[in-house]
This record gives structure tokens, sequence and C-alpha cells, in this order.
């Protein structure tokens, strides 16, 4: 039997692709949420605005596990995991036996102290429920303090914006995603989310929660109707800790997503890999990672040996801008193509001998796919060429 603990993205992903693989053995599928799986990014975006039925953020009809033969088990922690024994425990049930084990129990998020007493409605942004929460209070005029400039803030800027909301961002960093960003980009994106009326206080020093809404040690005190607080997660890996499995902020695993235990793998959010494209190892948070990842923990779990070499990438609506990027980027050169102020250009990547090491898309979402290509494989390209828009992508770096 194998068991997965967690039931989100990743854990779906090896569920499916076991069973696709030929295994036919049992399989258990554990989640501590009631939801069957449902997908993470729309709930700052589609979640929140627009009317499409809520059924529509789940990965799968919920008949498609049983017809699989895949036994979800929700709204069900796991309270420990015994790797002498094979075996893990759910609430205070009898032990479970299992041959291999995949922990896929992603991450939550971080939050402030005082949220879950204050007086004014203050929401993270990481399960269903919380997008629930939130949906309901973003209401025309509601004023919204969001504590975060990084994705989750700056996706939940926008809905609440389009939402009609009163909407201000407050962040100790100095610009937008500054995580996942070069500084020209966060820029171009600051000023994409002012034009549509949201105010940013950035460099506000350190951030708290007051009765009446917020209080910045730097840009001075802000009162507020509803709260939103997406400054980061933490992964979740207090089981694999308490089970004696190597942990260093992220269930570590090899490249084969197998962690210091042989039958334990772990994939997704939670896990700290090799690093493919560069030295070290790393902690991906996004959604292309958490599917891919585990595709390749499913295959390895049946026997194959498989190195996990994924290009990492993420992206983002906002507005009507769909930023993507893939890759390393930020570094090396750097060539436009397109036209920088426009609604619509890309940002290519390369080093000195002119390999491509990412790319950063607005509103290029087919290109994205050919730079992709280019990124996995590592191709050497003239930047006069990747910067003329009229030379197809496909073709270049063959
Ligand atoms: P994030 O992208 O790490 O951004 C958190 C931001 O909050 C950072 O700018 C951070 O600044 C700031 N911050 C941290 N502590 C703070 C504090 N006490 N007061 C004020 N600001 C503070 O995290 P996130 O936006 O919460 O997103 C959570 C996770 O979901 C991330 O892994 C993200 O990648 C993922 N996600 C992805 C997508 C997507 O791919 N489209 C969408 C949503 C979420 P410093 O950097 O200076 O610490």
């Amino acid at each position: 039997m194998i068991a997965i603990i967690g039931a989100s993205l990743a854990g779906d992903m090896a569920a499916a692709t076991l069973r696709q693989e030929g295994y036919a053995g049992q399989i258990l599928l554990i989640g501590d949420e009631p939801e069957v799986p449902y997908d993470r990014p729309p709930l700052s975006k589609e979640a929140l605005v627009g009317d499409a039925p809520e059924n529509r953020l789940y990965l799968r009809a919920e008949s498609w596990y049983a017809e699989q033969g895949i036994e979800l088990r929700l709204g069900a922690p796991v309270m420990a995991i015994n790797p002498t024994a094979h075996t893990l425990q759910i609430g205070s049930g009898e032990p479970i036996k299992y041959e291999k084990l995949l922990i896929t129990t992603g991450a939550r998020a971080r939050t402030l102290p005082g949220m879950e007493t204050s007086p004014i409605p203050a929401y993270v942004v990481r399960t269903l429920e919380d997008a629930r929460h939130l949906r309901a209070g973003l209401q025309p005029g509601v004023r919204v303090a969001i504590i975060g400039a990084g994705v989750i803030g700056m996706e939940v800027a926008a809905s609440a914006a389009t939402r009609g909301c009163q909407v201000t961002v407050v962040d100790f960093a100095d610009r937008v995603m500054s995580r996942i960003l070069p500084p020209d980009l966060s820029a171009y994106m600051a000023e994409l989310h002012t034009s549509h009326g949201v105010t940013l206080l950035l460099d506000a020093g350190s951030v708290s929660l007051t009765p009446t809404g917020i209080s910045t040690t730097k840009r001075g005190d802000l009162e507020a109707d509803l709260i939103v607080i997406g400054i980061g997660v933490v992964p979740n890996t207090e089981l694999a800790t308490a089970a004696g499995l190597a942990v260093r902020d992220g269930v570590i695993v090899n490249e084969y997503c197998q962690t210091s235990d042989p039958d334990i793998y772990a994939a997704g959010d939670v896990t700290r890999y090799p690093n493919p494209f560069g030295p070290g190892d790393i902690r991906s948070e996004n959604w292309k990672h958490a599917q891919n990842q585990a595709v390749t923990a499913a295959r390895n779990m049946l026997g194959k040996h498989e190195a996990y070499a994924a290009v990492s990438g993420m992206w983002s609506d906002q507005y009507d801008v769909k930023l993507q990027t893939v890759g390393n980027i930020g570094t090396g050169t750097t060539t436009l193509r397109g036209e920088a102020k426009s609604r619509k250009f890309m940002l290519i990547y390369q080093n000195e001998a002119g390999v491509v090491l990412g790319a950063l898309g607005i509103n290029q979402a087919k290109d994205m796919r050919f730079a992709q290509g280019l990124v996995e494989k590592r191709a050497s390209v003239d930047s006069a060429l990747l910067a003329d828009p009229k030379q197809d992508l496909r073709k270049l770096g063959a």
C-alpha cells in the first residue's frame, strides 16, 4: 500500500501518476482539510472576483478518486509516522501499514500576533475556507489593508480593487514582489496597481495589528475594515521532524525525491531538494514545481530512477496582466523583446556565453512556452535575435 499524506496538488498528482504508471495496489490519499483536492492559485484571484461556481476550483470530480480506486481520507490529520514499523497514525485510530509513503504536506501561511483576536476581520489566503471568508468581506468601499506586497498581497490587491474596495498594501520591503521580480519589474507592477487606485506603503518598517487597523514603525497608522496578511509561508515539516527524517526549512530529499528514509518520499512546497540549475539545495513554492516533483516522486516510488530536474517558473494574473517567469531571472545580461512600457513584452536573461537562463513575460503566454524550451535546452542564442519579436523563438537555439 502506498500512502500519501497531503491531499493538495502534489498529493493528487502523485496518486494519479501511480495509477497511470500501472500501480495496481492500494493508494490512500490523506488530507487534513475536509475538501476534495482543489487548486490554490485561484484563491487570491478568480475565487475572490467573478461568479464562477466554487466546484470549478476542485482538481477533479469527487467520483474520479473512487473510479481510480484511490481511497480519499479527508478531514483526517495524520498524527505520527513510524518509519521503523512502516505505519502512520490518523487521529486515535489503529496504525495504518504502508509499504511506501509520500509526504506532500505543503506549507501554511505565516500569521501575525493578534490575528486570531483582532476585532477587525483578518485573514490569510491559503485555503478554500480562507477565500470564502475573504470573498464575503470584499464589498465595494470596504477599506482593505494588505500586509505583505508579495504574490498573495498583490493578487489580493488586484482582486479587491476590482471589487471596488479601497486598498492599501504595506510591506517592510521597498518594492513589490521583491522576492520574485527584479527592481524594474517591481516598478512596472507598482505602477499597474497605483493606476487602479491602490495605495502602496512600502519601506514601512515593522507592521502590527491594532484595534482599528494596522500600525507601522516608519509610515504611521492606518485604519481598516478588513486586513489581509500575505507574509509568506512555513513548510509543514512537523510530522517529518517527529519521525526523525532530515529536515532543514523543508523535508530534505535527494534528486530522486527520497527523504533520509528510503521508503519515504516527499514532493512539493514542503521539500528542500538539490537545485538542478545551480549549486546547493532550494525550496520552491510554486504550482509547477509541486506538480512536476510529485510526478517524479511517484515514478521513483515504483522503482524508476529519474532525477527531478524541471525548470522552475510561476505565473500571476493581476488586472489585465499575466506575469510569467521561467528559470533564473534577474541575473546575467537582460534582453528586452517588445516595448517595455507596453502590456506585452518579454525580458530574457543570459549568461556571458549567451546561454538562456530564464525569461519573464508580460502577456506573452505563447512565447513563454518557447522560452522555457530554450532554458531547458540551455540554448546559447544571439541576443540580437532574441530581441527581435519577428524572430520565432521556437527556431532559435536549435
Ligand atoms: P511572499 O511572496 O514570500 O511575499 C511575502 C511578502 O511579505 C514579502 O515581500 C515579505 O518581505 C513581506 N513580509 C514578510 N513579513 C512581513 C511583515 N511582518 N510585515 C510586512 N511585510 C512582511 O509570500 P506570499 O505572498 O504570502 O505568498 C505565499 C506563498 O504562495 C509564496 O510561496 C508564493 O510564491 C505563493 N503564491 C504563488 C502565487 C503564484 O505563483 N501566482 C500566488 C500566490 C501565492 P521580505 O521579502 O522583505 O521578507
